[in-house]
């Protein structure tokens, strides 16, 4: 969640309704719709060139819509389909999937083996004991060792789960379901394809900083800002033509902090612990759910793993940031990333 777009428009009129603002402005000669509202714990912001503005904000109110609906259906820890869904894994019964997930949970196995494991939205359970499924950052010691251990002897999978006939089965009460890593790429995809559905071609959609863009803006690519690691503004650009997606995971989101030591959001699920020295893995792939599911994997992968796991996955583009500051980059990557500031110590690895 750490890229942003960088843009520059002069907005003519100011449209509130609820939890949507819009601008429409001119780039130039090319109209341009802007609109932001709140889902997913973040700014969804998208923008559309090129295109009539009622057609653009009809298009945005529905994907606004559809996005507050899958938040609800793919929520981990407030009430709802999903929550049902772990309960019913917890005491050993199948259950019936809505219609949303089912896409979701089929696509989450396939990368969940193409990542080796370390994308595996079966860790619900360490999740929670670490303290990250709440609105609010955790704080305190870390959980007990044992319980981390013992959790993960229980070994949760997406092996473990099944849909046949609309009803999930699952024979491994130790697996716990969490989209987190992966449902915003999913909802992002689906906003382009709504999107391109209404005649739309030009369009980003900036999920909090993770992104896919189609078309251009006007007569030049999209500018997408990599934030810095470190929260010191952006730590470099590049440009996004075609249809291109760019995630970023990263230890600055969310993590709990106890005497001096960072414990991020993002778990090995071979150890159950928080990853330590990678702050932040970005991701380009045309994918959005693929590129938020490898974003993930790779800062598990880390530095020594993450060539292997990426080739594995697909990934064409991969910029790891670990926590000395050194990037390491795949050369196709590297052609097209601008540092803004002074530029960090560069590791080049074998193309991808
Ligand atoms: P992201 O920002 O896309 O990297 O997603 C991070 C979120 O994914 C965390 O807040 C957890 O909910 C979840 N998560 C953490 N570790 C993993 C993992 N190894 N595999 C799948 N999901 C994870
Ligand atoms: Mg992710």
């Amino acid at each position: 969640m750490g890229s942003s777009v960088l843009r520059s428009v002069w907005p003519r009129w100011l449209l509130m309704a609820g939890a949507l603002i819009s601008l429409v402005s001119c780039a130039g000669e090319v109209p341009t719709y802007q609109a932001q509202f709140y889902v997913f714990g973040t700014l969804v912001d998208i923008t559309v060139v090129g295109a009539e503005p009622a057609k653009a904000e009809k298009a945005i109110a529905a994907i606004n819509a559809d996005f507050q609906r899958m938040n609800h259906e793919w929520h981990a820890w407030k009430p709802g389909p999903l929550t049902d869904l772990n309960k019913a894994i917890a005491d050993g019964k199948s259950a019936p999937v809505i219609p949303s997930l089912i896409p979701i949970i089929k696509q989450s196995k396939v990368l969940y083996r193409k990542s080796d494991g370390l994308f595996n939205p079966a860790i619900g359970r360490l999740l929670n004991l670490w303290g990250f499924q709440a609105d609010e950052p955790p704080n305190g010691p870390p959980p007990p060792r044992a319980v981390i251990t013992d959790l993960v002897s229980k070994h949760p999978s997406m092996d473990d789960v099944e849909i046949r006939d609309g009803m999930l089965i699952c024979d491994n009460p130790a697996v716990k379901l969490d989209f987190g890593a992966f449902a915003k790429g999913y909802a992002v995809d689906r906003a382009i394809d709504q999107l391109r559905a209404m005649g739309i071609k030009n369009a980003i959609v900036n999920a909090g900083g993770d992104l896919r863009a189609i078309g251009s803006h006007g007569d030049r690519p999209w500018k997408v800002g990599i934030r810095h690691p470190q929260g010191k503004g952006v730590l470099a650009s590049l440009d996004v033509e075609g249809d291109e997606s760019v995630f970023t995971s990263g230890n600055y989101e969310r993590y709990r902090e106890y005497e001096g030591v960072r414990y991020m959001h993002i778990l090995d699920p071979r150890t159950g612990m928080p990853v330590q020295g990678v702050t932040s893995v970005t991701v380009i792939h045309d994918n959005g759910a693929v590129a938020d599911a490898a974003a993930t994997a790779l800062v598990v992968a880390g530095p020594k793993e993450w060539h292997r796991i990426a080739k594995k996955m697909g990934i064409k583009y991969v910029m790891l940031v670990d926590e000395t500051g050194t990037v390491y980059m795949n050369p196709r990557m590297a052609k097209r990333v601008v540092f803004t500031g002074p530029k960090p110590k560069v590791v080049l690895s074998a193309p991808l």
